[in-house]
């Protein structure tokens, strides 16, 4: 089976992604990313990384593959949907507003499982393949093969988007050590738009495409283990985990398609603890919330610090 033409072994591997579950697929060389090497050196001289230390980590390895799995020949990368039906979306438009992509399960362990899915999938119908996955991982720059496999361009928010169905996706790799056909990158559909950089309450998006991650709600709410400094009083627009801001105002979300009830859905429980006024959280309903939930990896301190911090903004 291990001589399979390429051709045949790639349509084998895009049948998987979607046997797993995943919404779309693409495929790159396993190659040094050699346009990304300058860009990825001067953001981190810029030191907008913020205390996001592990991002300085692995330099090498971000760049190149091949040094992450061994005989690695082929990217593959995939997106999965996770945009909220439209009465989910409540709970990013009460006073303390919460990112969609964490209002069901943890994603690392959905895509995860996916991946097993879709690797077995490959092994069952190629032959001995040997891969790893890659969810939301350091030493992946997942942006940046998404969009060299043509699953979407970065839009200026430095977000992957797709023309069919907007922004709201998980992206992940598998690695593989089979050659495939690869899939060519896609235009860039922002055009003369600037409504992200518009709306960024934190004026986050210095420039198109460029991300001070250190002024991000995103990173502020999530990444920053410390106080969220005084500067962003007034600014934070009630976003307690995350922001979506930069994706509700893109015009190419219009086109996002709402999953049907499903692993990333929030509880009933959820909603309605995030539909009252705004309070406080305790420990026992933080453990009940968010028990599965990416947002467990803040800890409740986290949590609690960025409710703490709106409520001085409200
Ligand atoms: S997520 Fe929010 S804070 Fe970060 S760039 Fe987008 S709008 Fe700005
Ligand atoms: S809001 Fe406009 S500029 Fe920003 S990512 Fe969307 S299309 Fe591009």
């Amino acid at each position: 089976m291990a001589s399979l033409h390429t051709s045949h072994r790639t349509r084998i591997v895009k049948e998987a992604a979607k046997h797993a579950g995943f919404d779309y697929c693409g495929i790159s060389a396993a190659q040094f990313l050699e346009e990304e090497a300058p860009r990825l050196e001067s953001w981190l001289k810029r030191n907008q990384h913020g205390t996001m230390q592990w991002m300085e980590n692995y330099f090498d390895k971000r760049l190149d593959p091949r040094k992450l799995v061994e005989g690695a020949k082929s990217v593959v990368s995939v997106l999965l949907n996770y945009t909220p039906a439209p009465e989910d979306t409540v709970l990013s438009e009460g006073e303390a507003k919460i990112s969609r992509y964490a209002y069901g399960k943890d994603y690392h362990y959905v895509l995860k499982d996916k991946f097993k899915i879709m690797l077995q999938y490959i092994t069952e119908h190629i032959g001995e393949v040997h891969g790893r996955a890659f969810v939301d991982s350091a030493p992946v720059m997942d942006k940046v093969w998404a969009k060299k496999s043509g699953l979407g361009w970065v839009g200026k928010h430095s977000n992957i988007l797709t023309k069919n169905s907007g922004s709201y996706f998980f992206i992940g790799e598998l690695i593989l050590d089979i050659e495939l056909d690869t899939d060519g990158p896609i235009k860039d559909y922002c055009g003369t738009c600037t409504r992200c950089i518009d709306a960024c309450p934190t004026s986050a998006i210095t420039e198109p495409y460029q991300v001070d991650g250190s002024k991000c709600i995103s990173y502020l709410t999530i990444e920053l283990k410390e106080q969220i400094p005084s500067d962003f009083k007034d600014q934070m627009q009630g976003w307690a985990f995350g922001c979506d801001i930069c994706q509700e105002v893109c015009p190419w979300n219009r086109f996002a398609q709402p999953i049907n009830k499903n692993e990333f859905s929030p509880s009933e429980e959820l909603k309605k603890y995030f539909e009252m006024p705004f309070k406080e959280i305790t420990k026992d309903v933080f453990n009940v919330l968010f028990k599965d939930s990416a947002i467990k990896r803040t800890k409740i301190e986290g949590l609690s610090r960025n409710l703490a911090f709106l409520k001085k903004d409200v």
